[in-house]
Order: structure tokens, then C-alpha cells, then sequence
């Protein structure tokens, strides 16, 4: 079975350093905000080009975080994508404030930024757009309609770590952008993790207030915060990883676009679309495919996993169903209904990506045998 991700084949290739590095945490026997963390760090926001990182337990608290340290509370609404996964609304939610979803685009599943304006409203305080899959948005656009609007904007790039637009990378265009290192992420630890970039001083001490029990120094804590700090074990994998990411998210351009090559004009199925003018990192791989359940089970039956992503937006969700009861969102509605996303990591070889669109291609044409591409 081909799988959605492979993080054995991954850790085979880094094992030594891995293994040497955790042997070394371990004999320095210090755990929590060592030297791994300062240095992780200061490397992100180098590799990001941006003045600040502050890491933290997980993607989810990096949002949480950052709209609590930009001020976002009870009263204020925050503007996002009902396509994507709940943590981004649920961030939201922590600081007490509203998420008002608005529709996605077909193409690029990420929100539409034509219909951002018209949800503005007086308690609007910020927009949160993610970059899906590892496609940024048009950041451009998106800053003009913040600033027009005196609003804030804080990114979750919890799939598009190295991700960039007009050559800048995503995480770099708002007040904060927002990482996760969970371990199946394009940048990924063996455990929970998580960061916020910022160019905002001001915002990366409350963040690293926050995330240590509202304490500068020890013992005295002029806030209420949290316990999200990332361990010593974890920023040290994630630096192993991210000396490799460049390489890594070139590899997984070049198994999409070489899926996209093998599985174009194949009726009934639409490729990914990739803006012209960004640099995607195809965290994942997704298709629209009409008759998706079919060409799932198909695939399964010849050894290739698939999986959908998402398939409920999320104002259709149980926990905000009654809330948003009255709200349609069509295009974000059939994206869910006939999204599916490819096995797609960098350790994918040519062998593999040939199996897996042969496998596509004899789903979509029920169960002929394709013809060679080659
Ligand atoms: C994974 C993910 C998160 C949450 O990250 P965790 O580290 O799992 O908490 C948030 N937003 C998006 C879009 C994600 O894919």
C-alpha cells in the first residue's frame, strides 16, 4: 500500500543525526526552553526572513497565541475560511471572538478574497486566511483590503512552511503567521509543536509571556497565560528537518507537477491549480473528482491510499451547526463533497508516482487498464 505520507522512509534518511541529537538532549538533561528552542528559533526566522519567532506547543496554540497577543476578544470577529481544519476556528474561538467564515475559490481552494469585503462589519478586528495545502494566498490583495479597512491579519501556515508569494514567504505578510510541527506537516516534529513569526517586538515578549504561565520572570506572573512550550526533544528534530526543507518542498513540486502531467485531461477529474505567481509547497496533493467515492474505493483496491481533506467545511460542523444554520457557503460545500488528496511526500519515488496516477487513471476509466504515458 502506498501510503499518504511515509515518516519511516524520512526518518531512515536522518536517523543518525537524530538519533545523535537526542542522545545529546538527553545527557544535557535540560527539557524545556534549552538551547535547541533558542536556536530553532532564531534559525526559522532567518530561513523566514522575519525579526521574530516565538515557538510553542502546537499549530493550534501558535493561533491562539497570536490573536491573544495582537488583542483579538470578546466582541470582535474575525474573518476565515470554512475550508480547512477546525483548529483555525477554534483559535478563534479561545480568545472569545467570532469566526465569520467566507466562501473559497474553486481553483485554489483558498478564501475568496472577492467576497472578504462585503463580510467586513464594525466588529470586524481580523482577517485569518490559510494558505491550504501549501498555496498562498494572494497576500498582496489581502493586505490591501486590511489596510483599507484598518484590520489586522494574522496567517495559518500550518501547511505552508517555505510556501511564498511575490518572494515572500507566507507567515511574513501579516502581524503574526502561524506554524505547526505536527509530525504528518511539511515541516514536522515526533510530537506536537508549534510557532509564531512576527515582525511585531511587542507582540513576540506577550507571546513569550503567554506561553510561559504570563511569567517574565520567574515566579512572578503579571498575566494569566498558558503552558505551551515546545520541548528541547522536538525543536531538535525540527531542526534536523528544517536544514532539508528546501529540498523537501522541492520534491514535493516535482511529484505534483508530475502528477499533474500524468493525470491531465482525464474527464471527470480536475488537477490542482497552482497560482503563477507563487512558489506552492503541496503540503497536500488534492483533485476534484466527480465521482469521488468510486475512484476512492478503486484506488484503495490497487494499493494506493487516498483521503479526504476536508470533508465537511466548517460552519456544516456539528459543534457550529446551529450557529451558522443559516449560512451557505456553495463553493467551500462541493469542494467537500469532491475533494481527494494523493499520497504526496518527498521520499515518493518515480516508480510510486507512476503507480499511483496509474492507478488514478484506471479508477476514473473503471478499471481499464491505462494506457502508458510514457
Ligand atoms: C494542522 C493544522 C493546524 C493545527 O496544528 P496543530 O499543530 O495540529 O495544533 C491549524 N491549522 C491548519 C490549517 C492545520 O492544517
Amino acid at each position: 500500500m502506498i501510503p499518504m505520507v511515509d515518516l519511516k522512509a524520512q526518518y531512515a534518511d536522518i536517523r543518525e543525526e537524530i538519533e545523535q541529537g537526542f542522545s545529546q538532549v538527553l545527557d544535557s538533561a535540560q527539557f524545556i526552553l534549552g538551547p535547541n528552542v533558542q536556536a530553532l528559533e532564531a534559525e526559522v526566522a532567518e530561513y523566514l526572513c522575519v525579526p521574530h519567532a516565538v515557538s510553542c506547543a502546537s499549530g493550534t496554540d501558535a493561533l491562539h497565541l497570536a490573536l491573544a497577543a495582537a488583542g483579538v476578544g470578546p466582541g470582535d470577529e474575525v474573518i476565515t475560511t470554512p475550508f480547512t481544519f477546525i483548529a483555525t476556528a477554534e483559535a478563534i474561538r479561545y480568545v472569545g471572538a467570532k469566526p465569520v467564515f467566507v466562501d473559497i475559490e474553486a481553483h485554489s481552494y483558498n478564501l475568496d478574497l472577492g467576497q472578504v469585503e462585503s463580510a467586513i462589519t464594525e466588529r470586524t478586528r481580523a482577517i485569518l486566511p490559510v494558505h491550504l495545502f501549501g498555496q498562498p494566498v494572494d497576500m498582496r490583495e489581502l493586505q490591501r483590503i486590511a489596510t483599507d479597512h484598518g484590520l489586522m491579519i494574522i496567517e495559518d501556515c500550518a501547511q505552508s512552511f517555505g510556501a511564498s508569494r511575490d518572494d515572500i514567504m507566507t507567515g511574513c505578510f501579516g502581524i503574526a503567521g502561524c506554524f505547526s510541527f505536527f509530525p504528518s506537516k511539511n515541516l514536522g516534529g515526533y510530537g506536537d509543536g508549534g510557532l509564531v513569526v512576527t515582525g511585531s517586538q511587542s507582540m513576540a515578549e506577550e507571546m513569550r509571556v503567554l506561553r510561559n504561565h504570563g511569567s517574565r520572570e520567574r515566579y512572578h506572573h503579571h498575566v494569566i497565560g498558558y503552558n505551551s512550550r515546545l520541548d528541547e526533544v522536538q525543536a531538535m528534530i525540527v531542526r534536523a528537518k528544517l536544514k532539508r526543507i528546501t529540498g523537501y518542498n522541492d520534491r514535493r513540486r516535482k511529484v505534483a507537477h508530475a502528477y499533474s502531467e500524468r493525470l491531465a485531461g482525464l474527464p471527470g477529474v480536475r488537477t490542482p491549480w497552482e497560482d503563477p505567481e507563487g512558489h506552492h509547497v503541496y503540503h497536500q496533493y488534492t483533485l476534484l473528482v466527480e465521482d469521488r467515492d468510486r475512484v476512492m474505493e478503486a484506488l484503495k483496491q490497487a494499493g494506493v491510499s487516498s483521503a479526504i481533506y476536508y470533508p465537511i467545511p466548517l460552519h456544516r460542523q456539528e459543534v457550529f451547526l446551529e450557529e451558522y444554520a443559516g449560512v451557505s457557503l456553495p463553493v467551500a460545500e462541493d469542494v467537500a463533497s469532491h475533494c481527494l488528496s494523493l499520497p504526496i511526500y518527498p521520499e515518493l519515488t518515480d516508480e510510486q508516482i507512476e503507480a499511483v496516477t496509474d492507478a488514478v487513471i484506471s479508477a476514473v476509466n473503471g478499471g481499464e487498464v491505462a494506457v502508458d504515458a510514457d
